[in-house]
């Protein structure tokens, strides 16, 4: 008979393989479902804390995948990060978004800006900013339409890159945003150096239960001093009215959470987006 001990390497070694499988199955899928236009772009609205109404959006990739089903981004950008092909999804991810901004100009909607995610990954490229500029080039749009969205935790594992690039790009008009803020080891110094137009505060800065008042105190100032800094602030998470309200009393600029709206489809977004520009 097997020994504990040897019961639980199996049991490791049978973890290991099955994860090597699903994610060779994953490989085996990723570059045809590119082609097929089966990654898939959600817009989860941000709204104005004041007035109410849409201010811009998020763009969240799903993956309409051919044998599992409909998949989140945290099924498939751990692994798309590991063997670099995130490097890819985000540039469709961003040209579908410019894309679909040329078509709100054409077609005379409303147009908001759109915010697009940006692995680290990218930050270790030398052609980033480049490939930015080409597509929004290509399809003809204002930079200022498009956010650029790194997380904290990617400016500052590779600052003096990131430092570089936020620079050029915000030269060129888009605006850019740190994202997760508050999620680590947050650190006022990047705030202090890099060229940022927003900072989102993430989604776990909010609890269920109300806020202690140290908490209130926190984040109070951390509000009081990305505004004196000029940032726009955007809360993630919004879940709870309390929640929104307190937001509110301590000058947020902009939310986006459960709340006000889920991740929706682009027609939906579109829909939604033309009632709220109607008198
Ligand atoms: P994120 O950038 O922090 O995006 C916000 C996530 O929070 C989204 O999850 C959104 O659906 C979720 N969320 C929004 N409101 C609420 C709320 O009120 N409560 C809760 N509990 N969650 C809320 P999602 O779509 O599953 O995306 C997860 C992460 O995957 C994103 O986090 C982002 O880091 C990454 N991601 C998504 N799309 C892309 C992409 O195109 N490229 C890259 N590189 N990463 C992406
Ligand atoms: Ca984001
Ligand atoms: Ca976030
Ligand atoms: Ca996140």
């Amino acid at each position: 008979a097997k020994t504990a001990h040897e019961r639980m390497v199996c049991f490791y070694d049978e973890k290991l393989h099955e994860k090597i499988l699903f994610e060779k199955d994953m490989e085996s899928h990723m570059v045809s479902s590119l082609e097929k236009n089966e990654f898939v772009i959600y817009l989860q609205p941000k709204y104005g804390l004041v007035d109410r109404k849409i201010a811009g959006a998020e763009a969240l990739v799903r993956w309409n995948h051919p044998t599992r089903g409909f998949l989140g981004p945290n099924d498939f950008i751990p692994l798309f990060e590991k063997n670099h092909f995130i490097l890819e999804l985000d540039f469709f991810v961003f040209e579908s978004v410019c894309r679909m901004l040329r078509r709100w100009m054409d077609e005379g909607r409303p147009v908001v800006p759109v915010a697009v995610n940006f692995s680290r990954v990218h930050l270790l490229t030398n052609d980033f900013v480049e490939q930015l500029i080409a597509l929004v080039d290509k399809y003809q749009i204002p930079p200022h339409y498009l956010e650029i969205e790194l997380t904290e935790s990617a400016y500052i594992s590779r600052f003096h890159n990131a430092l570089q690039i936020a620079q050029r790009l915000r030269q060129h008009g888009f605006l850019m945003a740190m994202d997760d803020f508050g999620a680590g080891y947050s650190s006022l110094n990047s705030l202090k150096s890099l060229p940022l137009d927003i900072l989102k505060l993430d989604k776990n800065f909010f609890q269920e239960k109300e806020p202690t008042p140290k908490e209130t105190i926190i984040i109070e100032n951390i509000v009081r001093l990305a505004k004196q800094l000029n940032l726009c602030v955007v809360s993630e998470g919004v879940e709870l009215e309390w929640q929104a309200e307190f937001l509110c009393s301590v000058d947020c600029d902009l939310v986006q959470g459960y709340l006000f709206s889920r991740p929706i489809p682009v027609t939906t977004f579109e829909k939604i987006l033309m009632e709220h520009a109607q008198p």
